[in-house]
This record gives C-alpha cells, sequence and structure tokens, in this order.
C-alpha cells in the first residue's frame, strides 16, 4: 500500500510511505534521510518493486525511500530550508523545524517496527560496512550479522540518529553505509549490490522473503580511527581499502617516508594517490572489538 504523509504545513512536504502485508514482525527500511545519499534510495526503490510482486509471506515491510525529499530533489546532505543535518535530528518534533518534523514524521511511521534498517552513502574509496552500537544492544548484533557485511563497526552513539533513537526505544536499529557513486546521484553498482543481498538476506531470514538464509563471516570491530599526514604532499598507498594490515606494516607513504599501520586492522578506506594536507587522513581503519 502506498500513501503519502504530509509533514510541514507552511512548506507542505509529502514522505511516500509504501506497507506491504500486516501484523508483526515489521521491518522498515529507511532511505534518503541524506538527500545525496542515493544508493538507499535505489534500494528502497528495488524493494518497493520486489514487495509488489511479491507480497511478504509474514508481518509487515515498511519501506520510506526518500525521507528528505528536498534535500533529494536539491542532491544536497541537508535541505535548504534549515539545513540541520537530518541524521542528528531525531527524535524530531512535530512544532521543531522543518527538519525536526521530518525527524519526528519519520520517527512517528517506524515506531512499531521490530528492526529498522537506516540505508546511507560513505565516501567512495570506503568499503561498505555496518554501523550499530552492537555491545549496548544485543539484538543489533543479530541483525547485523544477517546482512554479511564484512565489517561491522561500533558506533559512538551519537544522539540524534535515527538508529539510536530507534535502539533507544526498543528496536533492532542499525545504518549500513555504501560507498557512493563517482558522482552526485551516482550509484556504486557493486556497493548496492551488497547492501540489497544484505538487506535480502536479512529479510530471508526473518521470514518475510522466501529462500534460504546464508551466513558470511561478519567481523566486529571497534570505532572507526584515522591514520592522519603528518606534513602536506604527496600520499601514495600501498594497500587498498579493504585489505587487513599488521601492525608496523607499510600501508603507504608521504613524500616518500612510509606511514605504518599503528595495529593490525582492516582498512576501510585506503585514499588513494593524492596530494594532501597536513592533518587530513590517508588511511581510516578497524580494530576487532573480540
Ligand atoms: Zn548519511
Amino acid at each position: 500500500m502506498h500513501r503519502q504523509v504530509q509533514v510541514n504545513d507552511m512548506m507542505p512536504t509529502y514522505i511516500d510511505v509504501y506497507e506491504f502485508g500486516s501484523g508483526s514482525p515489521k521491518i522498515a527500511i529507511t532511505g534518503g534521510i541524506h538527500g545525496n545519499e542515493v544508493s538507499g534510495i535505489h534500494i528502497c526503490k528495488k524493494l518497493v518493486e520486489y514487495f509488489e510482486e511479491n507480497p511478504p509471506l509474514k508481518g509487515s515491510v515498511v519501506v520510506l525511500p526518500i525521507c528528505n525529499p528536498i534535500a533529494f530533489r536539491q542532491m544536497e546532505r541537508a535541505n535548504s530550508f534549515d539545513r540541520k543535518d537530518m541524521n542528528r535530528s531525531f527524535p524530531g518534533s512535530a512544532q521543531g523545524s522543518y527538519t525536526e518534523r521530518l525527524a519526528h514524521a519519520v520517527m512517528e511511521l517506524t515506531k512499531d517496527a521490530d528492526m529498522i534498517i537506516d540505508l546511507h552513502n560513505c565516501g567512495q574509496n570506503s568499503q561498505s560496512y555496518t554501523l550499530a552500537v552492537y555491545s549496548e544492544y544485543p539484538k543489533t548484533r543479530k541483525l547485523a550479522d544477517l546482512l554479511n557485511i564484512p565489517a561491522l563497526v561500533h558506533s559512538g552513539g551519537a544522539s540524534g540518529q535515527l538508529f539510536i533513537e530507534a535502539c533507544k526505544r526498543g528496536q533492532a536499529a542499525l545504518i549500513i553505509e555504501m560507498p557512493n557513486g563517482p558522482g552526485p546521484g551516482a550509484i556504486n553498482r557493486q556497493s548496492t549490490k551488497q547492501g540489497w543481498d544484505g538487506v535480502m538476506n536479512a529479510l530471508r531470514h526473518e521470514g518475510f522473503v522466501s529462500g534460504d538464509c546464508i551466513q558470511n563471516e561478519v567481523h566486529a570491530f571497534g570505532p572507526i580511527k584515522h591514520v592522519t599526514a603528518a606534513e602536506n604532499g604527496l600520499w601514495k598507498p600501498a594497500i587498498k581499502s579493504g585489505d587487513w594490515a599488521k601492525a608496523g606494516e607499510t600501508t603507504g607513504t608521504l613524500n616518500g617516508n612510509p606511514i605504518l599501520a599503528p595495529a593490525d586492522c582492516y582498512a576501510l578506506t585506503a585514499r588513494p594517490k593524492s596530494y594532501i594536507a597536513c592533518g587530513e587522513f590517508v588511511v581510516a581503519y578497524l580494530v576487532k572489538a573480540e
């Protein structure tokens, strides 16, 4: 079922809501909280097509493809009305600023879901990862394991994010971050497929969708850390995003001087060969939490 929910009265804005099936369990999948993060929007639109043909075998599936429609139209992270980061605006307020009203509406539309998967894009040189407060909220760890995305990153838990506020109200909620495409509105096909496969695997496991669930290894990591440049210059990577590095291994060189891995780690992002400024990161890395 498709309906449109009006969010604001002075600048009327409508959020498309697609709901398939009824009752519990219920899963909500959200895209476009950041308007220029199109992989999640694309996955949501494919989910709508899928469930229009194949209604859920049990429970209900709610899909919100574009939670921040004006930001999407402007192909910006935030909309131009108040320029607030929507994913710092949850739980929002019905009487708040434009973005706070959007956040409030999304919070309401997802309130009776058992699980929420919120889809986002990260930088195009990164690997995909799942972001969750998995140690404090064990249900999110179970959900993350179903996504088959190798890197599960521990979130700092900053409030105002949909998945954090949803966890606080007892839901299993997390983010999938996928590298974006090479320009505004561009889709990275590989990472979008990875996100789609992960969501579908979770849907299969929970019985919404037919087929066998597969289980690949998911590594639980601490928060994202960065190796930064100590001077301006030319960075040449020796590793690539998705590589594992041993402590002391060369990750690349800056002006010909090696920069070593500070720990046994997974390179979430290895910056490509670039001229960079002092203080910029050259490698974003993850250290195993267990
Ligand atoms: Zn985002």
